[in-house]
């Protein structure tokens, strides 16, 4: 699994890290030098140590960096995006806004293929949502695919599941990039990440 993300995010270059760290913008040319090079830049080796403390001197390049191409959309692609993976929830607050709060989504080829999609589009910063997202059927497999592609995760939750060691286990493999939820009687935010 990467350590860190080389990606083009809305017109410039910048290297992240999964967890929520600061990240490193890069001229364009040396993201180039970047995705053509088995080693990293001379010129990145004391950026990325001070940023992320990952000594680039002593790594393959490609066991730390995975390179996002970038999206073959006209428009250049689309940096954020947000998805509803299920509607159903397992609190029933007051004040949502959400209706019926059906339990359905896509079958897993289909969140599949969306993620897919959405990584050839250009996201880089991906919400998941719902509904309460975690006790979706497949948020697990999603989530971790979503990370292996190369994405930043947010997701918005109710906390409900995030003591189960399924979903521990998720975050300690794939830090996500932030969590953001609201309590059911008050509507108060709780974040984690930056
Ligand atoms: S936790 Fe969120 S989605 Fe679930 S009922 Fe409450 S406000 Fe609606």
């Amino acid at each position: 699994m990467h350590q860190l993300i080389a990606a083009p995010f809305f017109g410039g270059h910048f290297i992240v890290k999964p967890g929520g760290k600061p990240g490193l913008r890069l001229p364009s040319t040396l993201f180039n030098e970047l995705a053509q090079s088995d080693r990293c830049p001379p010129e990145l080796i004391g950026p990325i140590k001070t940023a992320f403390d990952i000594d680039l001197d002593q790594l393959q390049l490609r066991d730390v960096i995975l390179l996002r191409a970038p999206s073959p959309l006209p428009s250049g692609g689309f940096g954020r995006a947000s998805w509803e993976i299920n509607l159903g929830c397992n609190w029933d607050c007051e004040h949502c806004y959400l209706a019926l709060k059906k339990f359905e989504g896509l079958p897993w080829e289909g969140k599949a293929k969306l993620l897919e999609t959405m990584r050839d589009a250009g996201v880089l910063f991906l919400q998941i949502t719902g509904g309460e997202p975690t006790i979706d059927p497949d948020f697990v497999q999603a989530y971790g695919l979503a990370a292996e592609l190369g994405m930043m995760l947010h997701i918005s939750t109710n906390a409900s599941q995030l003591h189960q060691p399924r979903i521990l286990e998720l975050f300690d493999r794939y830090p996500p990039w932030r969590i953001m939820g609201a309590d059911d009687a008050q509507g108060d935010r709780i974040e984690v990440g930056s």
